[in-house]
């Protein structure tokens, strides 16, 4: 708080609390704006702060963050299956004893901004069976997007 001196911030801590958050209530939506633009024009910093926040709370709520795990697995298991599933196929890869035999995987380039690297696979629809997925990337449903504009199209989906 480097706007009060820090006796008088000690002093009226409650105060100060109050009106900050009265505050925020208000502006709420111009403070999140403002974040999120500063944001997306500090992605780096942005992103290395989220890591170690994150990382601190799964450190402090580890029970609760694989419940969230178990949970989410729950309720998504048809993603999940189709993630995994999807780039067995895609790579070929090895599971235990068992290779899967590649399919012909998206075009070999971000969907956004057309670069070939750091692609990583992205998801519009979560199929599970080999036929559905070798369609969905006929269709242009699971395509690859680099590692960039993958986490702007799940940020843009998360409020800050
Ligand atoms: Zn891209």
């Amino acid at each position: 708080m480097g706007r009060y001196s820090k006796e008088y911030y000690l002093k009226n801590i409650k105060k100060i609390k109050v009106n900050n958050r009265r505050y925020y209530q208000t502006h709420k939506k111009e403070i999140l704006k403002r974040a999120r633009e500063y944001n997306s024009r500090n992605l780096d910093r942005f992103r290395e702060i989220h890591k170690i926040r994150a990382r601190e709370w799964r450190e402090n709520n580890y029970k609760k963050w694989r419940k969230n795990i178990k949970d989410y697995y729950e309720k998504n298991k048809n993603k999940y299956i189709s993630r995994i599933a999807t780039s067995c196929y895609v790579y070929g890869k090895k599971r235990g004893d068992y290779t899967f035999k590649k399919i012909d995987g998206p075009k070999n380039e971000c969907k956004e901004c057309k670069t070939n690297k750091n692609l990583q696979i992205h998801h519009e629809i979560y199929p599970t069976r080999k036929k559905e997925i070798i369609q969905a990337i006929k269709d242009g449903y699971i395509y690859y997007l680099c590692k960039d504009c993958h986490s702007r199209s799940r940020r843009s989906k998360i409020v800050l």
